[in-house]
Formats: C-alpha cells, structure tokens, sequence
C-alpha cells in the first residue's frame, strides 16, 4: 500500500520503536516528521539517512514531550499531520512508596499527556486534511500490571482510554485512533536493564532474556520494531478504515495469560 502524499508525525522517534515506526512508514511512502528532546547531528543524520533509502521527505523536529505547549508547538511546526503516532516514553521501576515524584510526573507528562497534547492539535490538520490516523505506542503495561510500575501501569492504561475516546470522537470522520500494545521489544529502553539484571540476579545474559524480561511473554521472543512499524502501517490503510478506538496486541501472547 501507498502512503505518498501522507506526512506521518512520529513523537520520540530518535531511537526504538518510534524509529522502527519512522523507516516502516517511510518505506510505504509517507513522508516523515521525527522527533526528540535532543538537537544533535546524529539525530539530523537520521532524518537524512531515511530520506535517502527511501525517497521520502524527512524531517527532525527537535521539542520536549514532557512540555504541553513545546507537544502543541511541535505539531504546529510540521504543519501538515496525516498520521500522528504517539510514541515517546520514558520509564522507572520502584515500590510506590519509594517512587520519586518527579519520576511520576514525568512519566504522566511524557506517556500520556504529551497524546492529549498533541492530538488536540493534530484533529483540526487531519479534520482540515479530510483524513487522518492516530496511533497511540500503549503497551501490554495499558491491558495489564506489573509491579513496582505504578506511574507506566497508570499512563499506559490511561492513553488505551485516550484511545478509545478519540476514536468516539471522530467516529463519522474518516479518521481513526486505535493502540498498539507491544510486549518486550529489545530497544535501548530494554537493552539497558539486561546489564543491572545479569548483575542481581547472578544470571547470564540468555537467561536473563529467557527467565526475567521474557518471564510473561509466552512466545519466548522478543516482537521487533519492524513487526511494531509495519503494525501502525496496516492501521494506516484502508483495509483497517473500520478498526477504531481497539487495541492491537504484539506481545507472542503475554495478554493471552
Ligand atoms: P527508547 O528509549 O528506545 O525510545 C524512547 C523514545 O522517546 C526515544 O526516541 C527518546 O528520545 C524519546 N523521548 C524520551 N523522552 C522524551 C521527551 N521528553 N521528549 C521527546 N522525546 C522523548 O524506548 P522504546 O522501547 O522504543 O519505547 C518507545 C515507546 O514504546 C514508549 O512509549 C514505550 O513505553 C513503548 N513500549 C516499549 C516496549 C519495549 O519493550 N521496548 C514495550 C511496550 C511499550
């Protein structure tokens, strides 16, 4: 399927997923808006490096997804926003009692609110467009618990509900928001837990993957961030135009549980 002609905004899309996300919708034609809190060179190289493989305009917008008006700014900035994926995230692990309150409210800013922010925004271009997609990263974390991930559990579950009220919202517009709700992708944000886990729990490298950070995930491997891209470009075409305000799972079964 073609997306030429559509300009895909992705948030937080310097790395993992949201960068899986970038080359995928690239790849089907769309052109592409990154994003970051950072302003470096290498993130500018990468808008660069895509543009050239693919053939598509790319862009890299830098702004904080932990700041209201910079998320408003960012998409007024890219002026036109076909697709909107709402992926920056960050997150922490501790006992609520012991979770710093900055932590919380950064995650809240960055893994829920930053979507409020930015669709506000997005809807009038799509609704102006006369079409539009919003595919909000969820996780697994949005349909179930874990503890000690009290500030992710509650913003992932918060932006399934999100979802769910944009797509009532938009129901008799040809525009749709639907979740994807990944299990353990093997991202940087993954990456960096093997080292600390190896480490506590005196285990090797695979058995750490295996019996910790694959420990739900029945399928016993990680999803890919290509799997992730080419998810949110089905919920781009036209085959998925009736699928709205749901949840689609990538998670070898986690949920199945
Ligand atoms: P990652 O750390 O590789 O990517 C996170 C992205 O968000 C990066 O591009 C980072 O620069 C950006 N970001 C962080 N804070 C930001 C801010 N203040 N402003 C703008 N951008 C910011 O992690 P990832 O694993 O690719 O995670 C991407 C999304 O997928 C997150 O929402 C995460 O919760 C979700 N997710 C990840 C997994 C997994 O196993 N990796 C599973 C389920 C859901």
């Amino acid at each position: 399927m073609s997306l030429q002609g559509k300009t895909a905004v992705i948030t937080g899309s310097n790395s993992g997923i949201g960068l899986g996300v970038a080359w995928e919708l690239a790849r089907a034609g769309a052109d592409v808006v990154l994003n970051s809190f950072t302003d470096d060179e290498a993130d500018h190289a990468l808008a660069e490096q895509i543009a050239k493989e693919t053939g598509v305009a790319v862009r890299y917008i830098q702004a904080d997804m932990s700041d209201g008006a910079a998320c408003r700014s960012f998409i007024e900035q890219a002026g036109q926003c076909d697709i909107l994926i709402n992926n920056a995230g960050v997150q922490h692990v501790a006992p609520i009692q012991d979770f710093p309150v900055e932590k919380w409210d950064a995650i809240i800013a960055i893994d829920l609110s930053s979507a409020f922010h930015t669709t506000a925004v997005a809807l009038p271009l799509m609704r102006e467009a006369g079409w539009g997609r919003v595919v909000n990263i969820a996780s697994a974390h949005g349909l179930t618990a874990s503890p000690y991930k009290s500030a992710y559990v509650a913003a992932k579950h918060g932006i399934v509900g999100l979802t769910k009220t944009v797509a009532l919202e938009t129901a008799e517009e040809p525009i749709t928001c639907n979740a994807i709700c990944p299990g353990y992708v093997l991202t940087p944000l993954v990456e960096a837990q093997i080292p600390d886990t190896m480490k506590e729990y005196g285990m090797d490298r695979d058995t750490v993957i295996r019996d910790v950070l694959l420990a739900r995930q029945p399928s016993k491997e990680f999803a890919t961030v290509e799997q992730l891209g080419s998810t949110a470009v089905f919920l781009c075409s036209d085959a998925a135009a009736q699928i709205t305000g749901t949840t689609i799972s990538v998670d070898g079964g986690w949920t199945a549980l």
